[in-house]
């Protein structure tokens, strides 16, 4: 072997070593509101009578958006996964909010009913996978009788932790994965004041340990729970008063945010649900983006703070080291699809952004492609992904681009107040972006010659 074939040679293995991804997938599911008298006729029950009642002299257009998921619509949505079932589907995420609001009232009994069924649905959809579970602040507190429907998919160690605290760990036997998951209703306003506060600081303890023992171990870990940081895409957003509602607290959202930029070598994705909205969150150390967040949009037609369709989405990743990839967004247009459920693919993540990867820097360039004032080409795709296509008839001016910037890039309730108070100190607080410094370097480099 000569000089130059030995270094292809050199080079081809190391592009092999590269490129040697094992490809896995795994669903990300969320706020599914299940509402088990959807269809009921008794009055104050059945969201349709409800609905029509309530909407009568309202949008007809927005009808279908103002109830919670019908049986029929969670079939539909495990039909579709069932149907989309890679074979390399390692396990599914679930993050919480399995119930109604509207059942909020209803003996605990009901509610396990309802989360049993669920569960029953899943568990034959997923009959050879995981499912691993997160609670939002719509379900059961844990309990045995929870641990019991899901010891099925949680190992005993998991379910040790989950059934005092409601979060858990899992140690992927076959790569360097680890899945976090987290209970956020005791970091959220309303837990705080009641029960939370003791288990609230016992699930600071664990996550630390477990993110350093993580380290030690040159793990990867994905953080998973219902609420995550940041702030809804609204003026007035993440001030003390807004905290409630599953919101974090601001001191468990600053928290959080710090633990996460402390971690960011070990974490490498944190998907949450909560805000019913197609979304993305970054957290930045020193102006650099280290950590991504994906928020994915809700089961249910029903807002929480904008109407969108509902969604489910499937994750593509390198099964060895926990990277993601790329996503697929699947969505159902109530509006058009009145009564027939016809899931369709709404977009995939590289592709509709024209993003090269998934991480914390092509995120940051897309946030800054998101709000460019005089291109609105790629603000509307985002538009239309964060209502998950549900006609986005409203107007959006320079102001309102902006706070939808801030709420991507300032996860820290006061930076985000300060970003919307004041676009141009957010484009002063930002270090030089990597266009900037690219055009240093090349000044520098032509001054020297
Ligand atoms: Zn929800």
């Amino acid at each position: 072997m000569n000089l130059t074939n030995y270094v292809v040679y050199i080079i081809g293995l190391f592009w092999l070593t590269l490129t040697d991804a094992k490809i896995g997938y795994f669903w990300h599911i969320t706020d599914l509101h299940y509402d088990p008298f959807h269809n009921s006729l008794e009055l104050h029950r059945g969201c349709r009578h409800r609905g029509s009642m309530e909407h009568n002299h309202r949008n007809e257009r927005h009808r279908d958006h103002s109830c919670d998921s019908s049986w029929n619509l969670i079939q539909s949505a495990a039909a579709l996964m069932a149907a989309r079932h890679p074979d390399t589907l390692e396990f599914v995420l679930w993050t919480g909010d399995i119930l109604s609001s509207s059942m909020e009232h209803l003996k605990e009994e009901y509610k396990l009913e309802a989360v049993r069924n669920v569960t029953d649905i899943l568990s034959r959809t997923f009959s050879s996978q995981f499912v691993f579970p997160a609670l939002g602040h719509n379900d059961p507190p844990p309990s045995r009788k929870l641990v019991d429907m899901w010891m099925q998919w949680l190992p005993t160690e998991a379910l040790q932790t989950f059934e005092t605290g409601g979060y858990y760990t899992i140690e992927q036997s076959h790569s360097k994965l680890r899945i976090v998951v987290l209970n956020s209703v005791l970091w959220a306003g309303g837990a705080a004041r009641t029960d939370g506060p003791h288990r609230g600081r016992a699930q600071w303890e664990w996550l630390e340990q477990v993110l350093s023992k993580a380290r030690r171990k040159s793990e990867m870990v994905y953080i998973v729970a219902h609420a995550g940081p940041g702030v809804e895409e609204r003026h007035g957003a993440g001030s003390a008063s807004a905290a409630g509602g599953g919101e974090l607290t601001p001191q468990a959202n600053a928290r959080l945010i710090h633990l996460i930029r402390a971690f960011s070598d070990v974490i490498v994705g944190q998907f949450y649900g909560h805000r019913h909205t197609d979304t993305f969150r970054l957290v930045y150390s020193e102006g650099r983006p280290v950590s991504w967040a994906f928020l994915a949009p809700s089961v249910t037609p029903r807002g929480a703070g904008s109407i969108s369709n509902p969604g489910l989405r499937l994750y593509k990743f390198d099964s060895n080291n926990g990277k993601v990839l790329d996503y697929t967004q699947y969505y159902l247009d109530v509006t058009t699809n009145r009564g027939e459920h016809h899931w369709a693919i709404e977009y995939n993540l590289t592709q509709y952004y024209g993003l090269r990867e998934v991480s914390a820097t092509s995120l940051d360039a897309l946030a800054d492609r998101i709000r460019n004032y005089h291109d609105r080409t790629i603000f509307n795709k985002y538009i239309s992904a964060l209502r998950v296509r549900h006609a986005p008839d409203f107007d959006c001016d320079t102001a309102c681009v902006h706070v939808h910037y801030c709420a991507i890039t300032r996860a820290e309730y006061q930076e985000f107040r300060a970003c919307v108070r004041n676009p141009a100190s957010a484009l002063a607080s930002r270090a030089p972006s990597n266009s900037a410094a690219i055009l240093l370097y090349a000044i520098l480099i032509l001054i020297s010659s």
